[in-house]
């Protein structure tokens, strides 16, 4: 039976550079490494890694995998299936790590599945168990409405860990650690699905998931307009972004991009206003990580105020332009 050491990072990367969630696990993996006092290992998937690698390193990571191919331009399941596939087999980890982001949420269900293990999806806390060594996984359940902590004997444990859950670790560009070239030996026969064509969205300002401050609205607002407008104004003073619920989403106020919640976006900025919005548990989902949330509505006992730290009474058309006219007066020093 294979001796299972040392937690492995799936690595991810944007426009070839590594992807913030990158970072965030390397940040959660080294503290669990740590504990466990094994390695940390990441590995990286793509057609042209470049210094990914060092990176990852930078980030915590003891030894970067590097797996290039030119089939691996963009994450098809078929083809990082077999990557993962062999290198988790090659490695044995005991603690495997994904974001729970497109790929993760993809990938991971498959690899656990090839593995005969156990998958803990959306996780937003992970801690080692002393005795055990066994990963102890605290994540959302009935809805977001509470969280519950699990663990699993089957090994590797797989998680998938939620974008903004984790701080990544100081970047470090002295560390030491190997890049470790990964030769994939992929059979095309066994790739079932092709990407035709990759359309991207078109985003305009900061991305919502960078976002420090998001300015949501729900259906409240009554129209597109606000958005627009009312929302972009304090948005755009705060250097932040809009979103919104789903409901302004399905009735085309807003693009189908900026929707938060369990179906939508998760996100955790610094500051979540929360304009006209009720807060039902499928919204409160995509943001109740958020450090601090405000919020405003006309009705005092809309379900939001449960879960604000700030919240105004009141209608939005009065109380967020006077908030962007004193935040204006006050910024300007
Ligand atoms: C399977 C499933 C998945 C779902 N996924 C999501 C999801 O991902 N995200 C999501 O958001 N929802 C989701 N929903 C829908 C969710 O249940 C709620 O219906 C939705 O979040 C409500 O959106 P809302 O708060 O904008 O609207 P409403 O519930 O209609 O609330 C509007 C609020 O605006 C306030 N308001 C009205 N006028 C004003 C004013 N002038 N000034 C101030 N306040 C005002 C009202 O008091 C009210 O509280 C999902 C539902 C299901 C069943």
């Amino acid at each position: 039976m294979a001796e299972y050491k040392g937690v492995l990072v799936f690595g991810e990367l944007a426009d070839g550079k590594l992807a913030s969630i990158t970072a965030e696990l390397l940040g959660c993996g080294r503290r669990l490494a740590d504990d466990l006092h094994e390695g940390l290992f990441c590995l990286l998937i793509g057609d042209a890694i470049g210094g990914a690698s060092e990176e990852v390193i930078a980030f915590g990571a003891d030894k970067a995998y590097a797996a290039e191919h030119p089939s691996l331009k963009e994450y098809e399941a078929d083809w990082y299936m077999q990557v993962a596939d062999q290198l988790v087999k090659e490695i044995s980890p005991r603690a495997v790590l994904m974001g729970q982001t497109f790929m993760g949420r993809d990938l991971a269900p498959r690899l656990a599945f090839r593995l005969g293990t156990g998958l803990a999806t959306d996780c937003l806390d992970l801690s080692v168990d002393p005795q055990t060594k066994l990963l102890i996984q605290t994540r959302p359940v009935y809805g977001s409405n509470a969280q519950g902590v699990f663990t699993s004997e089957l090994l590797p444990q797989m998680v998938t860990v939620r974008s903004k859950a984790m701080s990544p670790s100081e970047r470090d560009d002295s560390r030491k650690g190997e890049i470790i070239p990964f030769e994939v030996d992929i059979d095309a026969s066994k790739v079932r699905t092709k990407t035709l064509e990759t359309v991207k969205e078109e985003a305009v300002g900061i991305k919502l998931e960078d976002a420090p401050v998001i300015v949501c609205g729900g259906r409240g607002l009554g129209g597109p307009e606000p958005f627009q407008t009312t929302l972009k104004e304090l948005a755009d003073l705060l250097h932040g972004a809009v979103g919104a619920s789903r409901p302004p989403a399905d009735n085309g106020w807003v693009s189908e991009a900026v929707h938060i919640g369990l179906t939508g976006k998760i996100v955790a900025p610094d500051v979540y206003f929360a304009i006209a919005i009720s807060g039902a548990s499928q919204h409160t989902a995509g943001c109740s990580s958020s450090k601090h949330i405000i919020a405003i509505n006309k009705d005092p006992e809309a379900n939001i105020f449960r879960e604000a730290e700030f919240g105004v009474v009141g209608k939005y058309e009065e109380v967020v332009p006077a908030l962007t006219k004193k935040l204006r007066e006050l910024l300007a020093g």
